[in-house]
């Protein structure tokens, strides 16, 4: 045991408060009635301002709410805030919780109620935490949509549309509702490059892409698979529909204007159908759509033909 330990004297009660406010946390000490009995600068600084009282809980918290001081409170109604709050501000003996104060500060708050009722709160300024958190999950967010775009046309690249496949079959299987799916490969395209240039070839593949986007049903989705081919997913579609969404991004296809050049570049492509069928994965239903775009392009290109299951 120890010998000796002092008594808690004035001089020692006001360094310890002192050396918490200069922490830069902020104290409060409410007694069993809600009388404000001792705040720090900091808390003062938070909630008070140049407040002449009554120094009761709900008196600073009405206080703060008109001055735009104090916790941000949810539609700015503090009488609702109140409600909420005085029922639960003894109901633990000790809680711990963030909040945000109008000002933008986040605070992290340990609150205490003491066995006579008193309530001791200390809160510990975190916005410096919050936003390294905030661009920690906003880089994240940016890596992950970037890992599924391509970067080229803004699509779902190769592996998300499979993915997004991978999904829609499994939805398929669990409602029946069906699906068909459609890969569309840019007639001669390897042309463009070799008269135009590369880039010109971008040009024409972001042309392609937007071209499409805008004329298929809300639900569907295009991703890009590679090159200047592209997978449609139809979700309850038959081959019948599927084939009328394709002829629509078909006919009257706009040429792709590249800078400069007044005539444009007509834009043809061929496509390959599958629907869905029971046991289906990704590599059956793509083999099917596969095998109709090779029919397609060997019958002359800038037509659709579907798949059907061999044995
Ligand atoms: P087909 O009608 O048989 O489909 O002929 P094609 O010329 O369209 O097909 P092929 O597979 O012979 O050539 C595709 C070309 O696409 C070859 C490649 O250099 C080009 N390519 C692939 N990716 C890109 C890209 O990101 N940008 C550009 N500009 N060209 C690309
Ligand atoms: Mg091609
Ligand atoms: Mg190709």
């Amino acid at each position: 045991m120890t010998k000796f330990v002092p008594d808690l004297d004035d001089e020692a009660l006001r360094c310890l408060v002192e050396s918490l406010t200069e922490n830069g946390q902020a104290v409060s000490l409410f007694d069993a009635e809600d009388n404000l009995r001792y705040a720090n600068r900091t808390y003062q600084g938070m909630f008070l301002g140049d407040y002449d009282g009554p120094f009761t809980f709900t008196g600073i918290v009405r206080h703060a709410a008109r001055n735009g001081l104090g916790v941000r409170i949810d539609g700015n109604d503090v009488e609702a805030f109140l409600a909420r709050t005085l029922p639960r501000r003894r109901s633990v003996p000790r809680k711990s919780f963030e909040t945000d104060l109008v000002d933008g500060r986040w605070f992290w708050i340990d609150h205490t109620v003491l066995p006579n009722g008193w309530v001791l709160s200390v809160g510990a300024d975190i916005t410096a935490l919050k936003r390294n958190e905030k661009s920690l999950r906003q880089a994240h967010e940016a890596a992950l949509e970037a890992s599924r775009t391509d970067p080229l046309t803004g699509l779902p690249n190769r592996r998300h549309i499979l993915d997004l496949l991978d999904g829609a079959l499994a939805e398929d299987a669990a409602t029946g509702a069906g699906l068909s799916i459609a890969v569309l490969d840019i007639d001669r395209f390897k042309a463009v490059n070799d008269a135009h240039g590369h880039e010109a070839g971008d040009a024409v593949l972001r042309h392609f892409a937007d071209v499409c986007r805008e004329r298929v049903r809300d639900g569907d989705v295009l991703g890009r698979m590679g090159g200047e081919e592209f997978l449609l997913v139809l979700p309850g579609a038959g081959p019948g529909q599927a084939s009328a969404i394709v002829d629509r991004i078909r006919d009257g296809f706009p040429p792709a204007r590249l800078d400069g050049e007044g005539t444009g570049l007509p834009c043809t492509f061929s496509a390959g159908i599958a629907e869905s069928l029971a046991g289906d994965d990704r590599s059956s239903i793509l083999r099917r759509a596969d095998r109709a775009l090779y029919a397609a392009k060997g019958e002359g290109r800038n037509r659709t033909m579907i798949g059907v299951a061999t044995g």
